[in-house]
């Protein structure tokens, strides 16, 4: 039985932020069992569609969201529930919209007012906690690859450096190279570690960087009570967080001070869970054959049989559907029932498809945020922290030749480096 959200006013969502396709509200109405630390997330629809059809075609009796069906019936047999966010689909009214909609408006920045509004023909939407807003605050880190490939499948010309550097620190390398902002001196190998001086490193460089790149690196992020962040060289722009850490008449902290008294409550945080283990478990079960595993699979499937010249390979992934939902649901039992005992480094062609969607959900974890959230104390109500796995959307298997290119010049710019970083893998199997 979900929530009857229209059971509550309209006037009780405050608007929160927007983006392309949907907007979002968290609840500040009176003490609700149901919505007490809750976000809506509903649709918008352009005020000029571009076309006529998108009008008729457009299926206002919405099944659920589906990324409620991918959370609930894909990632939750993978991650406890106790790790994600609550997501509901909740029903909503025409007149209901209308009135939210009238109300937010004003609130709206007005790039967005002249582009879109509220779908008010939509009778669902998704109720989800509301991670970073209310008192205290947040930190959302994206803590991308948490693994060395296995090496069995690896190309004489990539072996070495796949194997001794991650695939984050080479992937910033050739960020930096071209310009773009990196988390550089990050190793995600470090914050998956669990050891208490290699995840504050982790933290130290994530912090030292969003600082550096003015909050451009999407690695890191800092909420205060709703607002996100956005750190200059200036102390004083730290302000709202050193008003979280440290007590209202304390002195300006230097960065660094600050910076320590921000880290230390995340690093218990980071040491006791057991999702960052999780996490990378799963990216490195998932992707068992590694892009180039997965590739010479592909062709050795793919090469016609009999055929004495060299006909061409369909590239990775062309024609592949995207797989159902049913067909993921099917694909979590062979992978929690079969996995552990089938033979990754000899794979067997008939599993192609297997492995296509394993390195499909593998994506869905490395590309995953967390967010710490740390609640102050309360009266009686001690100080408390919860940690949460979000942006878990299933990818399209149309990427899958991109990642095979990505994966080629993020190896071929890093071949050149004379002095490659050396990025410990402490949970590697051991292998034979
Ligand atoms: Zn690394």
């Amino acid at each position: 039985m979900s929530a009857n959200v229209t059971s509550t006013s309209p006037s009780d969502w405050k608007y929160v932020s927007e983006g392309g396709s949907s907007i979002v509200f968290s609840y500040v109405g009176a003490p609700s069992p149901d919505f007490d630390g809750t976000a809506l997330r509903l649709r918008k629809v352009a005020h000029y569609p571009i076309s006529p059809e998108t009008i008729v075609s457009e299926d206002i009796e919405e099944q659920e969201d589906p990324t409620i069906l991918f959370q609930c019936q894909v990632i939750q047999r993978l991650i406890p529930s106790e790790y994600l966010p609550r997501l509901e689909s909740v029903d909503v009214e025409g007149p209901w919209l209308e009135e939210l909609a009238r109300l937010a408006e004003e609130h709206r920045p007005l790039e967005r007012r002249a582009k879109d509004k509220i779908d008010v023909r939509r009778r669902k939407a998704v109720l989800a906690n509301d991670l970073v807003g209310g008192s205290g605050w947040a930190v959302e880190i994206k803590p991308k690859w948490g693994f060395l490939p296995n090496p069995t499948h690896l190309s004489p010309s990539t072996k070495v450096t796949k194997s001794q550097t991650c695939r984050f620190c080479m992937h910033s390398h050739l960020k930096t190279t071209e310009g773009e902002d990196a988390s550089l001196g990050y190793c995600p190998l470090d914050l998956y570690s669990g050891e208490e001086k290699r995840v504050r490193k982790a933290l130290d460089v994530l912090w030292d960087a969003w600082v550096g790149s003015s909050g451009g690196v999407n690695n890191f992020k800092i909420f205060v009570e709703g607002h996100m962040l956005r750190p200059t060289t200036f102390p004083s722009s730290l302000g709202p967080i050193a008003h979280q850490v440290f007590s209202a008449n304390a002195a300006e902290p230097s960065l660094d001070t600050l910076r320590d008294q921000v880290i230390s409550p995340l690093l218990p945080l980071l040491l006791e869970t057991p999702v960052l283990r999780i996490l990378s478990t799963h990216q490195r079960n998932l992707d068992a054959l590694d892009i180039e595993g997965l590739s010479s699979l592909w062709s050795e499937t793919h090469k016609p049989a009999g055929s004495l010249e060299a006909a061409p390979v369909p590239p990775l992934g062309k024609g592949l559907s995207q797989p159902t939902i049913e067909e993921l649901e099917n694909f979590v039992d062979v992978y929690l029932e079969k996995h552990a005992s089938m033979d990754h480094n000899h794979p067997d062609t008939a599993d192609l498809r297997y492995y296509c969607i394993a390195y499909l959900l593998s994506a869905t974890f490395k590309d995953c945020s967390i967010i710490l959230r740390l609640h102050p104390a309360v009266g009686n109500t001690p100080a408390r922290s919860s940690i949460t796995v979000i942006d878990l959307d299933v990818k399209s298997i149309d990427r899958l030749p991109t990642w095979e290119k990505l994966d080629q010049k993020v190896v071929k710019a890093y071949a050149g480096v004379s002095q490659p970083t050396r990025c410990y893998d402490r949970w590697a199997p051991a292998r034979l």
